[in-house]
């Protein structure tokens, strides 16, 4: 177990919250501030327990000076700000005397944000390679180091390896969720676990099947990425999504795991017909798994006591395409079972269709997320103190 911030006395100490607050960004609006949201509980425990609350966080990549200008933290403070009902101090730098003399003048409950971690990526990449210096900076800043910024667990940087190999350290109320709710429930499922797998390219997923084939009682797969599984089994796939190196891998799981994995029978087309597989045309290209295939899905997940799910099984983008999620979806959210989605567009997916409350947690992590999935040990995570 990973020492949490519950285990500190946090009282007149300065503690520093690596947050993430990489939210999207458009002609200088915070188009959804989801992200700030989710970091609130964390905050908010910190200014009960009469912590000097100094908030780290990067937002987007910064390669040139000219990145800066559209990637400043101050516009997020200003958002926190009003979503705390509080003064927010933003300090304009990510080192030096103004953001030491601030902190130093810092009274228990208050607030402060210093700017984006990534403008240090202008000299050297010194937050992104994690350059040991830097991290030993951040940390002489602080008292105590919590790291709640899940989506940037899977990369070692500065502001979170660099800084918790410097200073006592845990985790915040969003990163326990993700590993209570992905981690905990992978390695100990209640069964029957049945996973299902979607999305784009075989490529990209390599590592969930593997791991995750070892531990579900059936993998089903939709998506794009059923057309390699398919044609790995000899059946047309039409001009439908092929990751050609991924063949042979696809033919290995299927001869490993005969029974184990699931395929579709039927799909829609692009000419929005639904037709067996062994029907599709060559030109016609798969986007959704068809009605059969969805009664397939739904009678193997009948018993399911638990479910994780990434990658959406259409082009769910396309209304035409997002019925095989959609369906899929709702039959979940009638189960009585623990019900885990994993995944960038897997999430928005859920969102788009109005299951965002439905289920018993969604990891919008992306990349870390997707690590959790593989069962790899999150860098940022791993360095935190266990109890
Ligand atoms: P996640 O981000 O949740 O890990 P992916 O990035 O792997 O998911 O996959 C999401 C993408 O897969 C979506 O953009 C969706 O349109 C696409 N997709 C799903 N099914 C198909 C299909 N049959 N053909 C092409 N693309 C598909
Ligand atoms: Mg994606």
């Amino acid at each position: 177990m990973k020492k949490t911030i519950r285990d500190y006395d946090l009282n007149n100490k300065k503690v520093i919250i690596r947050v993430d607050f990489n939210v999207p960004i458009e002609n200088g609006v915070i188009t959804d501030d989801n992200r700030i949201k989710e970091s609130l509980e964390t905050i908010n425990y910190a200014i009960d327990n009469n912590a000097k609350v100094i908030l780290m966080s990067h937002l987007g990549r910064i390669k040139t000076i000219e990145d800066k200008e559209n990637n400043s933290l101050k516009i997020v403070s200003e958002r926190l700000s009003k979503l705390l009902n509080k003064e927010v101090i933003f300090i304009n730098d990510t080192k030096g005397s103004m953001l030491e003399d601030a902190i130093n003048k810092m009274n228990p409950k208050d607030v402060l944000l210093m700017e984006n971690t990534r403008f240090e990526d202008l000299d050297n990449e010194k937050e992104s390679k994690n350059d040991k210096e830097l991290g030993k900076y951040w940390a002489s800043l602080g008292d105590i180091y919590i790291n709640d910024a899940f989506g940037t667990s899977h990369r070692s940087h500065a502001s979170n390896v660099g800084i918790a190999s410097n200073l006592p350290n845990g985790i915040g109320f969003l990163i326990e969720k993700e590993l209570n709710n992905m981690k905990e429930v992978i390695d100990n499922p209640k069964r029957p676990f049945n996973v299902i797998l979607g999305g784009a390219k075989v490529s990209d997923k390599i590592g969930v099947i593997k791991n995750l084939v070892l531990k579900a009682d059936h993998i089903l797969i939709g998506g794009g990425m059923a057309f390699t599984f398919l044609k790995a089994s000899n059946l047309p796939i039409g001009s439908s999504l092929l990751d050609e190196d991924n063949i042979e891998f696809c033919k290995s799981m299927l001869d490993k795991y005969p029974d184990k994995i699931i395929l579709p029978v039927d799909v829609k087309t692009n000419t929005n017909r639904t037709c067996f597989i062994s029907d599709i045309n060559i030109d016609e290209i798969g986007l959704d798994i068809g009605s059969t295939s969805i009664k397939v899905f739904k009678s193997i997940l009948a018993d399911s006591k638990t479910v994780v799910w990434n990658g959406p099984l259409g082009k769910f983008e396309d209304e035409n395409y997002q019925n095989g999620t959609l369906e899929i979806m709702n039959y979940l959210s009638s189960l009585d079972a623990t019900i885990i989605l994993g995944g960038g567009d897997t999430a928005s997916s859920a969102k788009k269709l109005g299951f965002s409350d439905k289920f018993t947690h969604i990891s919008t992590g992306g990349g870390a997320s997707l690590e959790l999935l593989e069962g790899k040990e999150l860098p940022g995570i791993e360095i935190i103190d266990n109890k």
